[in-house]
């Protein structure tokens, strides 16, 4: 079904509408730094700011404008998670699952001190607020998994618990669903907000960051690296990757390592109250069980956000728009008659076991593969690989995965039309 079009229509991030970046320090790169940070998105700024913080001299490239990545685009939901809950870590990954999941908690942890400014430092006003996530089952198959992840949770000790489909309504205004579980540790937060807080922070600490600047090459010479980029050369003694998504012929084994994949929103217009209220009472951040699933959620000035994607094959916003107003309104049929005021997309990093990774590609550390959920982890990663260059930390155990190489990477549009259709086969049954 065709979307219903607000006069003010754009095709366009809603958040980056609303929340411009800072300007960025700008000038010419300098010829010699500690450490060149390689993407301005939130890992990359979160990395600056901690080095910076511990006074090294860093400078961070961004190939496009400030803001234009995916940190500005996401759906703004700060959640500690990673594929498979504690129980499926662990019995794939023994005690190293035990620490990746304990990693997942501590990215969380970390967001939300951030924010508070409970380092002692300037929080960040981003319209943070501890929501809950309402996780749904879009079909009854997924009930009794349900029913099981929120036991799982729960007998860790977390706020989790499970919702039968005839209690439903009292957190969200919906008959599309089967059961859900309420996690109260996730948060829901304005992206833009975030990025530019996380910006004007690391350059107050003293952070250089250069936009519209590829970097466009690497190599390594007595130790040290070479950095070149599209305005001149730069020596640095290490160097962070924090391109996620976005990996280009500067990094190919990066690159060789994630699948890009297109998500998309849309933004309604500003809901009357009573309808905002009657599509989601409890305000929480509400995903599904689905491959292809939907992610929605109220704005802070209370519009319904919706997002989702209908493949892994690339496509036009104008036709992601259309498919998910389709899927909103069967979720929600209360909101016919409701106009779109933004669509936007971005890519999500996919790693082929759905994990992020972090590790070292000639001496230089990358963290990637945010697998569509890198709000908190991107963050913390980059902060964390800050701590291990500046001998604060450890590397993560993360760093302890093997990071595999996406098979025939540059032959993935012949055969991601196939893996979408046996997704959507099984989001089907
Ligand atoms: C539509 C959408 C919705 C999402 N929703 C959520 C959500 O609700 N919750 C959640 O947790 N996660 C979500 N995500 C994922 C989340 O946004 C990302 O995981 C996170 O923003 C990644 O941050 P990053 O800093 O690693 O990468 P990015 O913010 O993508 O930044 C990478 C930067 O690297 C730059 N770059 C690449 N190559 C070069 C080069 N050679 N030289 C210089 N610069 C370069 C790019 O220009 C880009 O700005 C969503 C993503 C999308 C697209």
């Amino acid at each position: 079904m065709p979307a219903l079009l607000a006069p003010s229509y754009a095709e366009s991030g809603l958040w980056q509408a609303q929340v411009p970046p800072p300007p960025p320090t700008g000038g010419e790169p300098p010829a010699s730094v500690d450490v060149v940070v390689v993407g301005a998105g939130l890992c990359g700024l979160a990395a600056a700011d901690t080095l910076a913080t511990a006074g090294r001299s860093v400078v961070v490239f961004d190939r496009e404008p400030l803001g234009w990545g995916a940190s500005s685009r996401n759906g703004g939901m700060v959640i500690p998670e990673l594929k498979s809950g504690p129980a499926g870590l662990e019995r794939h990954y023994g005690e190293l699952g035990t620490r990746l999941y304990a990693e997942a908690n501590e990215a969380f942890d970390f967001v939300e001190a951030t924010i508070a400014g409970d380092d002692g430092r300037a929080g960040i006003d981003c319209d943070y607020v501890r929501s809950g996530q309402l996780y749904l089952a879009h079909s009854p198959s997924h009930t009794d998994e349900l029913r099981h992840q929120a036991a799982e949770h729960a007998a860790l000790g977390e706020a989790v618990r499970f919702v039968e489909a005839g209690d439903l309504g009292a957190e969200i205004g919906s008959e599309a669903f089967h059961g859900g579980v309420v996690f109260d540790r996730t948060g829901g937060l304005h992206p833009a907000r975030l990025h530019a807080g996380l910006a004007t922070r690391a350059m107050n600490a003293g952070a250089r960051v250069i936009d519209r600047t590829g970097v466009t090459g690497l190599s390594r010479r007595a130790g040290r690296h070479r950095v070149t980029t599209t305005r001149g050369s730069v020596e640095a003694a290490d160097v962070i990757l924090a391109t996620n998504a976005y990996a280009d012929a500067a990094t190919p084994v990066l690159r060789r390592k994630v699948v890009p994949v297109g998500s998309y929103i849309i933004a309604t217009e500003v809901l009357p109250e009573d309808l905002a209220r009657s599509v989601s009472p409890t305000g929480r951040m509400m995903v599904d069980t689905k491959n292809f699933l939907f992610y929605w959620r109220l704005t802070p000035d209370r519009r319904l956000a919706f997002g989702g994607r209908r493949s892994l094959d690339p496509v036009d916003v104008s036709e992601a728009r259309d498919f998910l107003y389709d899927s909103m309104l069967r979720v929600h049929p209360q909101l016919a008659g409701t106009a779109v005021e933004h669509a936007w997309g971005g890519n999500v990093a996919l790693t082929l076991d759905r994990l992020p990774h972090v590790g070292r590609l000639d001496g230089a550390w990358y963290a990637t593969g945010c697998n569509g959920s890198g709000v908190a982890m991107n963050t913390w990663l980059g902060h964390r690989l800050s701590q291990v260059l500046t001998g604060e930390a450890p590397p993560p155990a993360l760093a302890e995965l093997k990071h595999r190489n996406v098979p025939l990477s540059s032959w993935r549009h012949a055969y991601l039309p196939l893996v979408s259709r046996w997704f959507d086969f099984q989001d089907h049954r």
